[in-house]
Order: C-alpha cells, then structure tokens, then sequence
C-alpha cells in the first residue's frame, strides 16, 4: 500500500490491544472471553485484531452478522467463532459446514438450523438467545419453554445448545438495578433448559458488565469497546482510569497551509470567521467517518492542540495552523492525541462510533507499539 496515495492512516496498535485484553481477562478471573470483533472490530481491522485475540487466548471470536463470519473464517481457518445475526434463508448449510456456531434469535430460526444440519450431515453448534430486557433480539420468556423442548428434541442429532446467552441493556450506568433482573433472568432461563437436559455455557457481560458487575460474569464474557482501549461509559471512568490503551490512532498530514486576513469565513456556508492568521488543511472528512458534528468543536493535535475551523467537508477540514507546514503530521484521535471518546462528546455520540465509521479510504497500518514508524 502506498502512502502517497493514501494521504492518511489509521495506525492500529496490536500490543495495545493485546495490553486491553491482559486488563479484561483478569476482571473475568480465568472465565473465557469471546472477544466481540464485529463491525471490522470496531473499525480496527477484522483478520488482524482476531489473529491477536486468538494469541491473547481468547476462546471465541464474535461477530454480528453472518457475512463477517465467513470473511473472518477465511483469514483464520481454526478460530472458533460465534454469529449472532442474519435472515430468514441464510446460508446456514455454509455457516455449519464452515465450523461457525449460530445464535438463535428467534423461535424460526431453529427450524431453519435443524434442516440446514441435515443437509450438511453434521450438528450444528448453537447459542440461545434469550430476551431478558433489549427487546430486540432472543426468545421471550413465552417463547423458551416450547423452543426448549424442540431443542432437548434436536439435541446430539441437529443441534447442540453450546451456548446460553443474553444481552445488557444499561450496564453502563453501575446502579441500575436492571442489570441485576437480566443476570437473574438468564440462570433462570439456565435453570429451565437445564430441567431438559441441556447445560450451555451462560454469557452475558459485555464490556459495562465485565468492568461493573461482577454477577454479569456467569460462565463466559463478551467484551468489545473495552479491547479497543475505550470506556462503555467514559462518565463513570475514562479508559485511562480503568488501565485501557487507545488502539486505533488517526493521523494525516497537512495538505495545504495559508495566511488569511481579519475576517476570513473558512469552508462550507462561513460558519466562522477568523483571522489575522494561518490556517492549515487536513484530508480527512465525513466520508472518512470524521463527524460533521466535530465542526468548530473537537481538537487535534500538531504540535500542541488545535480546533478545528469551520465545518468538517466530504474529504477535508480547516484547522489553525500556526507554524504548520504541508507534510505536518497532524493526529486526531489515540495516543498522544484527544480521545476517541472526548471526540464523541463533542459530537453527541459514544466513542463506539468514532472509531466503528472509520471508513475504507482511510489504510489501517498494523504495528505492535504505538510509536513505531512515527
Ligand atoms: C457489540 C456486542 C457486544 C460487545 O459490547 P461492548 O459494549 O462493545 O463491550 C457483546 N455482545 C453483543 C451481542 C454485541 O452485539
């Protein structure tokens, strides 16, 4: 990959990563972990940062949708893998014969599972999903018993219940006692599959739950954000507070430079007016996953922090630029450089999609330590 075409990077720090996972494996106290790698882990790269986790020892890697699953069972033909999302006549004869172990989301889908795994001559692998409170996905408590016992029916011959799971609605927030009722819910919904012979492996917490609720632990854990060296929630610790390195570090280089007059309007409808001073261009934009919302409000770094000017472009934005030179580097978000959660509160979101936007114009470079190649 050249990096003249690409006139910007997103440097992904491996031993960062590998650093987060140490950090969450001891919360979850010798449990094992299957480290949630969907989106293209969180913007951060799908084959590379599951080869990590996979030498990090996690047990599984997890994937929302189907398509990922094949994509990450190409790049690592042994990893375990958990998917947890896809349609009504989904390839499932692919997914059993690929080795990837299937949620079931809904009281169809087992029907589905049980045919495919005909087809393919081999039981499928299964995760029940239960519906403690997201109400989105998983079987209702109406739902379970008669799903159970079809289950308890398919057992040994279409499909094994492998897996037992649920997902936390406000772990974020340590005193609610929501969490508590789901956890409860889940060794419930545990406890009656159990009656029919059925004993999965329980998982519920994410990465709220693994930092803030010990109970949420049961047999397995699943976290995401909290790998990638950010905060579920940076209002109750930032993810320096709780020991987390920043993995993704955005950077470009200045572009263009200019000395600009008193009462300069800079970019897209004037939305600011500046001057006497210099001003400096950055190649990143909307279309690279840079929110609009960061207009005139979130900082970077080049030398020391600097705002951005005026509103963020399809494919460039305005910062000040005292001192600053094409070629400079200038960094966004990571280390040495604000947090990608500070950029999400300046643009009203979560850090999660700060980094999960980064889009595919912008190259990841891979390396272990965040100040190699700088
Ligand atoms: C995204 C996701 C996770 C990880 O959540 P974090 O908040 O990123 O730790 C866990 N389980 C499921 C089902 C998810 O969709």
């Amino acid at each position: 990959m050249s990096a003249a075409r690409f006139p910007s990077t997103a440097r992904i720090d491996l031993e960062a990563l590998a650093h987060n996972h140490a950090v969450l494996a001891e919360r979850a106290q010798g449990r094992p972990m299957i480290g949630v790698v969907k989106a293209d882990a969180y913007g951060h790269g799908l084959a590379e940062v599951g080869a990590t986790l996979l030498d990090c020892g996690v047990a599984y890697l997890g994937v929302a949708q189907l398509a990922e699953a094949f994509t990450l069972r190409e790049a690592l033909p042994q990893a375990p893998i958990l998917s947890w999302i896809y349609p009504p006549g989904a390839d499932l004869v692919a997914a059993i014969e690929a080795g990837i172990e299937i949620s079931v989301p809904a009281p169809w889908a087992i029907e589905e599972i049980a045919s495919a795994a005909e087809t393919a001559g081999t039981p499928a692998r299964i995760h029940l999903e239960i519906d403690t409170g997201m109400s989105r996905g998983g079987l209702t408590a109406a739902q379970l018993g008669g799903a159970a016992e079809r289950l308890a029916e398919l057992e040994g011959r279409a499909t094994e219940v492998v897996g037992l799971w649920s997902h936390l609605v406000r772990a974020d927030e340590p005193d609610h006692p929501l969490t508590a009722q789901q956890t409860r819910q889940l060794i419930e919904a545990g406890e009656t599959v159990a009656n029919l012979g059925l004993h999965p492996i329980r998982h519920l917490a994410n990465s709220a739950g693994l930092l803030w609720h010990e109970a949420t632990h049961l047999d397995m854990v699943r976290p995401g954000i909290a790998l990638y060296g950010l905060s579920p929630n940076p209002a109750v610790a930032s993810a320096e507070q709780l020991g987390l390195r920043p993995v993704m570090s955005l950077e470009a280089p200045v572009v263009s430079v200019r000395e600009v007059p008193a009462g300069t309007g800079v970019s897209y409808n004037h939305t600011e007016q500046v001057g006497p001073c210099r001003l400096a261009t950055v190649p990143l934009g909307y279309a690279d996953g840079i929110p609009r919302a960061a207009s005139r409000r979130a900082e970077v770094v080049a030398g020391r922090r600097r705002k951005i000017i005026g509103t963020v472009c399809m494919d460039q934005f305005v910062i000040e630029g005292e001192d600053l030179e094409a070629g400079d580097c200038v960094r966004l978000f990571g280390a040495d450089a604000p947090s990608a959660d500070e950029w999400a509160a300046h643009c009203g979101t979560i850090g999660y999609e700060i980094t999960t936007r980064i889009g595919p114009r912008v190259p990841r470079r891979y390396s272990k330590g965040s100040h190699e190649n700088r």
